[in-house]
């Protein structure tokens, strides 16, 4: 996968956090403060715009300036730990001009450490790690076993998907949700939803760019 595809992986991704901008917010007004889908929307917008005015030459230099603009536009929790998370990916991917399978998985390892450095969410605290990490996960799982590409990412997407959906019974321990204690559960996680809508743009893109 060439910068294109990951160029058109957060287009994609950007317009996709548009359209469920106030699922996103519903979610965080139960548990939060209403401004998650607000937030990313902002970020991913300005994201765009940055990416069409540098037009980054590889795909690290797209991750990479994806996360530092999500830094400078996002405030709350979620623009520094996606910002970390994106500019992790970036420069673990280098500057290959071609990314392979096995070397996305490596950039979403990458991603997860510096969401879990950042953030010291574990797994089952109901945020975005109960997403990414079954994802990622899941995902060198599969290419260790010699799934083919669709199936790899197919199990990516699936794993966030069931994570997230997972959050909803679980009590937050990390971020704002956390103070409310008890009654934070019986609630999806905005994060945790918001990360497994950006994981199935990268499925998308991925396959159409093969
Ligand atoms: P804020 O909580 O500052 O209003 P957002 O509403 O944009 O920021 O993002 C909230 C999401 O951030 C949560 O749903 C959760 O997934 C994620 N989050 C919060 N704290 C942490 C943390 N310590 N580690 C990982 N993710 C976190
Ligand atoms: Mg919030």
């Amino acid at each position: 996968m060439r910068a294109e595809v990951f160029r058109a992986w957060i287009v994609s991704a950007a317009s996709v956090i548009g359209e469920q901008r106030d699922h996103l917010t519903q979610l965080d007004a139960a548990i939060g403060d209403a401004d998650h889908g607000i937030n990313l929307d902002r970020g991913f917008t300005a994201v765009v715009s940055a990416i069409e005015s540098a037009a980054p030459a590889t795909p690290g230099g797209v991750l990479t300036l994806t996360g530092t603009t999500l830094i400078s536009k996002v405030g709350g929790a979620s623009g520094p730990l996606y910002g970390t998370a994106f500019r992790r990916a970036g420069r673990a991917l280098g500057d290959a001009a071609d990314v392979d399978l096995p070397g996305l998985a490596a950039a979403l390892e990458a991603a997860l450490a510096g969401v879990q450095q950042l953030g010291a969410a574990r797994e089952g605290d109901k945020t975005m790690v109960d997403a990414l990490a079954p994802a990622t996960a899941a995902f060198s799982k599969a290419i260790a076993e010699g799934a083919s590409d669709a199936d790899a990412l197919t199990a990516l997407v699936e794993a966030a998907q069931a994570g997230a959906a997972a959050t909803i019974s679980m009590q937050a321990l990390k971020g704002r949700a956390s103070y409310l204690g008890p009654r934070s559960v019986g609630h999806e996680d905005p994060g945790a939803a918001s990360t497994a809508l950006i994981l199935g743009t990268l499925r998308d893109a991925a396959r159409a760019g093969q």
